[in-house]
């Protein structure tokens, strides 16, 4: 059961879409660039050593992302962010509960690790 997992790169790839139609090369496919990067996150995701309880990525302690891939992931999800919940209320809700539900719990765990 990978159900979690999934998710997020359907987010991941729905977002990275969204973001190269508006400003790249405006037709169907991903460009090099932005396939590359999706293509790095999916990898990153079935790598990540939390696997199901996975804390949303921009919370996860464990820093997966290149640094310069990471900037790139964020500029993505500060652009399609918002437009991903007008052409996708339901996958942006989701996601958005998940974050928050994930954010409480991994800032709890840290706090515990913490001592
Ligand atoms: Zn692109």
């Amino acid at each position: 059961m990978k159900k979690h997992i999934t998710f997020e790169k359907q987010v991941i790839a729905t977002m990275i879409s969204i973001y190269c139609r508006k400003q790249h090369c405006k037709s169907k496919n991903l460009c090099k660039d932005c396939y590359q990067l999706y293509r790095y996150s999916t990898k990153r995701l079935n790598r990540c050593p939390f696997g199901e309880s996975k804390p949303a990525c921009q919370y996860c302690k464990v820093h997966c992302y290149e640094k310069a891939m990471r900037q790139r992931v964020r500029d993505v999800m500060a652009f399609a962010g918002p437009r991903m919940l007008y052409q996708h209320p339901i996958m942006s809700l989701k996601h958005l509960c998940q974050s928050k539900f994930t954010k409480a719990w991994s800032l709890k765990e840290y706090r515990q690790n913490d001592g």
